[in-house]
């Protein structure tokens, strides 16, 4: 990336291969990438952070490790792994608590460092995580961001659990259709919506026991119904803007609704009535921890869930991929394919 702005600020190009500095650093060949809405963001420069240009972006990929430092015990030169985003200062009260995703100096591949749109990536050894059981690299590159942000929103924050309800608002994106699998997973009943008709016939295929066009449909009143006038126990909305207050409006008594971000904006009309009267808890959360990216792994590997890839993409073609993510044409996940 030579600057902010759109797609056209992506070139395919050379680049210094990165070289170790630190003792617990480690090199990845790295086979797959994955597209995020915040790479989009951090082209976009909407996240307010100043990189040195040109820059690399990609929080997401999978590789063989190539190089190790000396204090890098445990990853070995030839391991397949998969790759843990975020790092911190390793000293403050969340980095000393596992909590590195909370620290003010909080670093993300991509982000603050240089990200996995690459044949070659630096990071702490720290961040390496063995490659979940029968996944091809572009799985695992796929699953890291979106799953680690599902598990803390979904699991340790609105603790959801078998036989409860959970609304997925706008289904086809990577973070929502991953929702879907996890929650029918442990047994929750799931209602998604969405404004194209073929997504939604997709996210019934996956196991979602009813699905509402939005843009035809009150999802509010149809969630009423299908849940006899009670509302939902939890609502995941990654969407806000406009449809922040039908979201609270869909929930329970006592209801959770769980964020990670606005793709239609920041500042929805909150309505507070309805969040004290109804005893409503909001979590927002970006990523996760470690400890969470591990029990996340077991989890895969024990639910055999393997993340949906919509579609691959070379490497080359990053800007092509990005803008296929932007007009929301996925469902699932994006992948970059890095030559061997
Ligand atoms: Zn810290």
């Amino acid at each position: 990336m030579h600057g902010y702005g759109g797609v056209e600020q992506l070139f395919f190009e050379d680049a210094d291969e990165p070289k170790l500095s630190e003792p617990d650093e480690i090199i990845v060949k790295l086979r797959a990438a994955s597209i995020n809405h915040i790479d989009i963001w951090n082209r976009m420069g909407a996240t307010g952070i100043n990189v040195a240009m040109p820059h690399t972006l990609g929080a997401d990929g999978a590789g063989l490790v190539v190089e190790v430092g000396a204090q890098s015990g445990n990853v070995k030169v030839g391991d397949a792994v998969c790759l843990y985003p975020p790092t911190g200062c390793g000293r403050c009260e969340f980095c000393l608590t596992d909590q590195d995703f909370m620290c003010v100096y909080l670093r993300v591949l991509g982000e603050r460092m240089e990200g996995t749109y690459a044949e070659y990536v630096k990071l702490p050894a720290q961040n390496c995580f063995p490659i979940p059981q029968d996944y091809s690299f572009e799985e695992a590159a796929a699953f890291p961001l979106v799953f680690i942000t599902l598990w803390r929103m979904l699991i340790t924050n609105a603790a959801l659990k078998p036989g409860e309800s959970l609304l997925i608002i706008g289904v086809g994106g990577g973070v929502a259709s991953a929702s879907l699998q996890l929650a029918r997973k442990i047994g929750a009943r799931v209602i998604v919506t969405s404004g194209s008709d073929e997504k939604l016939d997709r996210a019934r295929k996956l196991g979602a026991d009813h699905g509402i066009n939005h843009f035809k449909q009150d999802f509010v009143k149809i969630v009423s119904e299908l849940t006899e006038n009670r509302g939902v126990d939890v609502v995941l909305d990654c969407v806000g803007g406009e449809v922040w207050r039908k979201s609270l409006a869909s929930l329970t008594r006592g209801g959770r609704l769980v964020t990670c971000g606005a793709t239609a904006g920041g500042q929805p009309n909150d309505d507070i009535n309805a969040i004290v009267s109804k005893q409503l808890k909001i979590y927002g959360s970006t990523l996760g921890s470690r400890d969470e990216f591990r029990q996340l792994i077991s989890f895969m590997n024990a639910a055999k869930i393997k993340p949906i890839i919509d579609s691959v993409f070379p490497l080359k073609d990053a800007a092509g991929a990005q803008r296929y993510v932007e007009e929301a044409k996925q469902f699932g996940k994006v992948v970059l394919r890095i030559p061997n």
